[in-house]
């Protein structure tokens, strides 16, 4: 289940070239994210809008509150993932074919910030940018400890074996 992100321009509308603040939490679909078993928690929207007439330019930046399991420790992690966000929405038709549209006085941003969310999410869900994963052999986490399994010696060992016939 999704809410909908919606800013009332009225205020813009008087007030041509004046950037106008607009925050915002919500909760978007887990859909969106790549990652296996994650969780997206809530979604805090902090958006600058100006009213350019007849078009409206948004900027500023999500941040995803999500929960889930590192690729590669597997430890359960709660992280925040800040995505920029700037975007002209047309007024009634776009100029370009993938140009986001708003007509009357609301503005509906829902699908412009999901799209970017899907767009800009890492690929990989991480601890931390250097986590070294669990030993493939004896599953140790190997950011709490070495563990004496050769990993190095057992990789070319196998690559290996597979280049024989
Ligand atoms: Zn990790
Ligand atoms: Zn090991």
């Amino acid at each position: 289940m999704s809410d909908k992100i919606i800013i009332d321009l009225t205020d813009n509308f008087t007030h041509i070239g004046e950037p106008k603040d607009f925050c915002f939490e919500c909760k978007l679909d887990n859909g969106l994210l790549p990652y296996p078993d994650a969780k997206l928690r809530k979604v805090c929207v902090c958006l600058t809008v100006m009213f350019l007439k007849p078009h409206v330019r948004v900027d500023g930046t999500i941040t995803c509150h999500i929960d889930g399991f590192c690729d590669r420790c597997l430890a359960d992690i709660s992280r925040q993932i800040e995505i920029p966000f700037h975007q002209i929405f047309y007024k009634d038709y776009p100029d370009e074919e993938d140009g986001y549209v708003y007509s009357g006085s609301k503005l509906d941003v829902t699908k412009a910030i999901c799209d970017e969310i899907v767009l800009s999410l890492p690929s990989s869900f991480l601890c931390k940018q250097d986590c070294k994963g669990l030993c493939p052999k004896c599953g140790t986490d190997l950011n709490k400890q070495q563990c004496s399994c050769d990993i190095t010696r057992e990789n070319a060992f196998a690559a290996l074996k597979n280049l024989k016939f």
